[in-house]
């Protein structure tokens, strides 16, 4: 008798994608106006869940980068320089709620430009991104209590180079606590998902907010070194790959500009036999499978105590049975499409690396679209410390389950690898958790949960995941002279 567990056919439930109003094409926004690019071209933004075009945008040079520094700096010094703190906050407050307002469109777009499951877009991304306008439009005119005796003071012009895999999220994390410490911007975004980035620059011209304080420049990889060069950005923040992280750093090193990195994964979950294996299930799941394991703090490490791994491993494969992928505009997909055909191209080649080193592979039998980037759930067993899966960051939906027996052991594989950003422990006895959690070499550590995130709490790696937070007060120092 096949073991798959009986799962239910839901109906198609897809949203409206004509709600995201996506134009034929964006220029970039410098200085407060739509300004073509330079050299006068554009490149294509498309649809990973079908192919399909979605848009055009301008295509940055180091010409364009230079007119966004220029705009930033007289900003900097005048306007926003000499605005009032509480003036600042008030411009905050108003961009968090048009983001509200226009929680919908942004969803959509989100999904379609990026791929993900509209579910998360919707429920994490969008409410998230306001979030953090909120929390810091709050600080902006308490910095002295944040930071007592210390006299902060904004760093300048800050240029903010950030990741596909949460495209608003990440413009909201680099821009509010910069905005709320009396930086002004130059963000440059992903090429595969620049849309939402140019609806926020709708936002902050519909906010007031002067020009020049925040200014979009998009492109590619050279249009982010253009701006990592360029002599007049006084602090850096990068979020992306650690091979682009050391780059960046190695171009700044003796310019006495500030940076921070956030960079790759390659996370441990650990579930200890006396953990709640119901619960411990669905939090891997959240944590390698949704979103298509476009997370950098992915749990893609699974490591299970012996007496308990043939029962988790069980549940573990009638759970993903159940996932259901595919339209990432339909409310019922939990895993939608992969962000471009380049990452799919890089998971599929980890998949092939995986079998020939000798891991076993279990995929449910699912439909995958006949069109567009998608990857079935895939989770290897007997996977040692060695194998290639267990060690590069894959960036996909993709797990790898070891075993333990003590403490010790769990803890000295876990920490065997040059990332250090994320780990989850599940564990019903708060000493044996905290135990474990002190001893693990990484920034963010959940405990019985994974993958939650809020404005309040810095998040942030060690090692070769970088250095620097990102998130609450700490958030706030990295955009501070103090
Ligand atoms: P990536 O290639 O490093 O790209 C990140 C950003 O940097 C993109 O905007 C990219 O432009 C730009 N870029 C590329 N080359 C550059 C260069 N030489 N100088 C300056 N900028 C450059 O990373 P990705 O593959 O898009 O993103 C996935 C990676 O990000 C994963 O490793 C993941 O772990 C990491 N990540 C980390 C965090 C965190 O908080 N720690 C969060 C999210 C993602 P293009 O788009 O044109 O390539
Ligand atoms: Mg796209």
């Amino acid at each position: 008798m096949s073991e798959k567990t009986i799962s239910w056919e839901f109906a198609p439930a897809p949203e409206d994608s004509r709600l995201a109003m996506i134009a034929k094409r964006y220029e970039h926004f410098i200085g407060g106006r739509w300004t073509p690019p330079s050299e006068g071209k554009y490149f294509q933004t498309r649809n990973p869940a079908t192919a399909r075009k979605l848009s055009e945008v301008a295509a940055g040079s180091a010409a364009d980068i230079a007119k966004a520094v220029e705009a930033a700096r007289l900003a900097f010094r005048g306007p926003w320089g000499n605005m009032p703190a509480r003036e600042r906050g008030k411009f905050l407050f108003r961009i968090a709620r048009l983001m509200q307002e226009r929680s919908r469109e942004l969803a959509v777009t989100e999904t379609l430009d990026g791929g993900k499951p509209i579910r998360e877009s919707r429920d994490i991304d969008i409410p998230l991104a306001a979030n953090h306008f909120f929390y810091y439009a709050g600080w902006a005119d308490k910095l002295d209590y944040a930071f007592p005796n210390r006299r902060p003071r904004p760093l300048g012009v800050a240029g903010q180079i950030i990741p596909w895999n949460f495209p608003l999220l990440m413009a909201a994390w680099k821009i509010a606590p910069a905005l709320a410490c009396g930086n002004t911007v130059v963000l440059k975004p992903a090429e595969t998902t620049p849309l939402t980035a140019l609806k926020l620059a709708e936002i902050l011209a519909e906010a007031g907010l002067p020009a020049g304080v925040v200014n979009i420049v998009t492109g590619a990889g050279a249009t982010g070194a253009a701006l990592v060069e360029h002599d007049d950005v006084d602090k850096v923040a990068f979020t992306g790959s650690t091979a682009v992280g050391k780059v960046i750093q190695k171009t700044l090193a003796g310019t006495g500009k500030k940076c921070t990195l956030e960079l790759g994964g390659k996370a441990a979950n650990i579930v200890l036999e006396d953990a709640c294996i119901d619960q411990a299930v669905e939090g891997i799941v959240n944590g390698i499978y949704l979103n298509q394991g476009h997370v950098c703090c992915a749990g893609s490490r699974l490591f299970v105590q012996e007496p308990v791994y043939e029962e988790v491993l069980w549940k573990l494969k009638r759970r993903l049975d159940t996932l259901v992928v595919g339209d990432p505009l339909d409310k019922n997909t939990d895993i939608g499409a992969i962000n471009s055909r380049e990452q799919l191209t890089s998971i599929r080649h980890y998949l092939k690396v995986g079998l020939e080193e000798g891991a076993a592979i279990y995929q449910p039998d699912c439909q995958l679209p006949s069109r567009g980037y998608f990857c079935p759930p895939t989770l290897f067993t007997e996977v040692a410390q060695s194998f290639t899966i267990a060690r590069e960051e894959i960036f996909g939906p993709v797990l790898a389950v070891q075993t333990f027996r003590t403490l010790s052991e769990v803890i000295e594989k876990a920490n065997n690898t040059p990332y250090g950003l994320s780990a989850g422990v599940w564990c019903d006895k708060g000493a044996r958790l905290f135990q474990v959690t002190d001893a693990l070499d990484a920034g963010v550590v959940w405990g019985n949960s994974y993958n939650n995130f809020d404005p309040t709490s810095p998040f942030g790696g060690c090692k070769e995941s970088g250095f620097g937070r990102e998130g609450g007060l700490h958030g706030l120092a990295a955009y501070l002279d103090i």
